[in-house]
């Protein structure tokens, strides 16, 4: 296995002109893999596990912009604190108050998105609409100086029915829609992988997160 270098060219291409982020997610894949892409100019890489994540930023260039956007326990938030750019998957207020904490002692700000659920699945985490509400509310109340919510995240079902996601995109577009009308600090609407990214973007969303594509598909 090796980077698809001509992909991803093609895709950062492709991205651009739609004004979009490219998250490349290199969750199991070797820090060989992640420098040639780093060589080629890329900086925000995607992980899911806290410890992997924390290993490849310790060996790995300083620069790169690392996105956490897999399941984040309370306990395991001390790990990534200190260096990570964005925490794509905060689904609750004990996790968000975490964060908070953490981000204080040592001197920062950490930028954070809202995980929604919106596949019909049962298995996907997230947050679902009134439960996202009052955790914006909450949010507000308790004054959190050292986190900032910059948007949602999303995942669609892992379905060949395209219809199906569009629509789960569409009601995430529809939601942070409604949301930003409030709130002008909510900039980023991270959703699409490689299955699905197209439809994520004709649909609104201005960050994907793309593994496979680029890496090729994972064990
Ligand atoms: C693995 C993963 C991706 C990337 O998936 P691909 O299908 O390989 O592009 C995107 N988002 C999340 C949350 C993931 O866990």
């Amino acid at each position: 296995m090796a980077v698809n270098r001509e992909a991803y060219l093609q895709l950062k291409k492709e991205l651009d002109v739609e004004g979009v982020t490219l998250v490349a997610v290199s969750k199991t894949k070797p820090f060989e893999e992640i420098l040639e892409l780093y060589n080629l100019g890329h900086r925000d890489f995607g992980e899911n596990y806290v410890q992997e994540m924390a290993e490849k930023a310790k060996q790995l260039p300083q620069d790169i912009r690392w996105h956490f956007i897999g399941h984040l326990q309370t306990n395991k938030v001390k790990l990534i604190v200190s260096f990570v750019q964005l925490i794509q998957s905060v689904d609750s207020l004990k996790l968000l108050l975490e964060i908070n904490k953490q981000a204080q002692k040592v001197n920062r700000v950490v930028d954070c998105l809202m995980q929604v659920h919106i596949a019909q699945e049962e298995t996907k985490f997230g947050l679902d609409e009134n439960e996202l509400i009052e955790l914006m509310k909450e949010f507000e109340s308790k004054g959190m100086q050292n986190v900032r919510i910059c948007g949602l995240m999303g995942m669609a079902s892992f379905t060949d029915d395209m219809n199906k996601v569009r629509k789960e995109f569409q009601n995430l577009k529809r939601l942070f829609d409604r949301l930003t009308t409030h709130d002008s600090r909510l900039t980023t609407l991270s959703m699409g992988m490689t299955s699905d990214y197209r439809i994520a973007i004709e649909d609104g969303s201005n960050m994907v997160r793309i593994g496979s594509l680029i890496f090729g598909e994972r064990n």
